[in-house]
């Protein structure tokens, strides 16, 4: 399961050179600074990821993309998982799903400016009322005719402050879709969007989440994704990746702290010995490892499934086990890795401290823990523990 082709070695060694040399010597700035750097850093690793190859690495080949197997984009997602402070967002990854229901003006507006870099994207689905219920979105799109008019207000709006475009989720007001989904393409600078606030969150992240108000924004027809209905089938398309991909990082945090941890166990001497020597010590980086291999399997192994073409419904629950298990452990570790660091890792200019807060949210976000473990019993009661009986 872990053994890798040389194209894919030689993929993940990149990557981990990239995150060695160019993200985690920036933490600590990035840290103290609300999460930002300065545009010639962020120029110069956007640069490094172009020439890298990981540029919108989901992306086919034929729209200016990488085209890297799911495999490989797990193994890239693990060394960025590596860095604290969402670094490793310098390589974005645009809407995989999109390209297969995109309109040609989509492709050329929106798509291919984004595979290159020039443009970038954000998502506002979840509302107040409505986060992992997404039945109970309010947002409305009435159809005037000639296009759609957009009201509601959206809540963690991730990079709205480095976007130029929203995925905007509503229901339908009226004709044959009424009450059902529909997602569209708004351009930031549409009249009536409208930056509420950006609250502060625990982590320090360049990426704000803004809380944003959509008020009477018309868009023209050509902005509907796919047809009227379909929304919550590229929801949950973007779901099942992102899962993977936290997963991924989630494996890459966790061996990160075990390395600081270890190697900080090692030369911290304590009652005349180094506190390596101490079971209580032992014993927390043995769990951290053994539950980092099993995450770490579950997470390739998944990844794997993917690229064989496995039944979607398999591939929904395997993601949701791979994130559940992934982010648990992940958090685990860095609570048991502050504990080794002491007071230390109380510091925010430590990587324990920084990980401790910013692992968080992984139980949290794409699906909470308990809404994972309800698509995990859902597939077991319907398809049995193997997931191989039919719906
Ligand atoms: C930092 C951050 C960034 C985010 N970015 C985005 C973004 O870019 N775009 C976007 O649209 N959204 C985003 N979100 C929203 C995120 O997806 C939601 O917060 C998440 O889905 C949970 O929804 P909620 O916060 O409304 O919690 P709720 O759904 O209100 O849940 C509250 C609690 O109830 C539990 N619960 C709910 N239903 C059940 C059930 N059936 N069984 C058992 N327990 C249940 C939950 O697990 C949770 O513990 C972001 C959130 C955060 C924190």
């Amino acid at each position: 399961m872990l053994a890798l082709s040389d194209e894919d070695r030689a993929i993940k060694d990149r990557a981990r050179a990239f995150v060695d040399d160019e993200l985690i010597p920036h933490e600590i700035e990035a840290e103290m600074n609300d999460g930002r750097l300065s545009d010639e850093i962020v120029a110069r690793q956007k640069a490094r990821v172009h020439e890298l190859g990981f540029q919108a690495m989901n992306m086919p080949k034929e729209l200016g993309g990488a085209g890297l197997t799911t495999f490989q984009q797990t193994l890239v997602s693990e060394q960025i998982g590596r860095a604290s402070n969402a670094l490793g967002w310098v390589l974005t990854t645009p809407a995989g799903w999109l390209p297969a229901v995109a309109t040609e003006h989509q492709l050329e507006t929106w798509v291919k400016p984004t595979i290159q870099g020039e443009r970038h994207e954000c998502y506002a689905i979840t509302e107040e009322g409505a986060g992992s219920d997404t039945e109970a979105i309010e947002a409305t799109a009435r159809s005037d005719g000639e296009g759609y008019v957009l009201n509601g207000e959206k809540w963690h709006v991730t990079s709205f402050n480095l976007a130029d475009h929203i995925f905007f989720q509503a229901k339908l007001t009226e004709g044959p879709h009424a009450g059902e989904p529909g997602l569209f393409i708004v351009d930031k600078d549409t009249p009536g969007v409208r930056h509420v606030r950006s609250p502060r969150y625990s982590h320090s992240y360049a990426d704000e989440h803004a809380i944003v108000a959509f008020e009477d924004v018309r868009v023209p027809a050509e902005n509907l994704v796919g047809e009227e209905g379909d929304g919550m089938r590229y929801t949950y398309e973007w779901f099942r990746y992102e899962r993977l991909m936290i997963a991924a990082r989630c494996c890459g945090a966790a061996e990160r702290l075990i390395d600081e941890a270890t190697a900080f166990a090692r030369d911290r001497v304590a009652f005349g010995s180094p506190i390596r020597d101490y079971q209580a010590i032992q014993f927390m980086l043995a769990d951290s490892l053994t539950e980092l291999w099993a995450a770490r399997l579950m997470t390739y192994a998944t990844a794997r499934e993917i690229d064989g073409g496995a039944d979607l419904k398999v591939q929904h629950a395997h993601c949701s086990m791979a994130k559940l298990y992934a982010s648990e452990m992940a958090n685990r570790v860095a609570d048991r890795a502050v504990q080794i660091f002491g007071g230390r890792g109380y510091m925010r200019d430590n990587v324990a401290e920084r990980f401790f807060r910013e692992l968080r949210v992984d139980r949290i976000w794409e699906g909470t823990s308990e809404i994972q473990r309800v698509i995990v019993a859902d597939q077991l009661f319907k398809r049995g523990v193997w997931l191989a009986e039919a719906t």
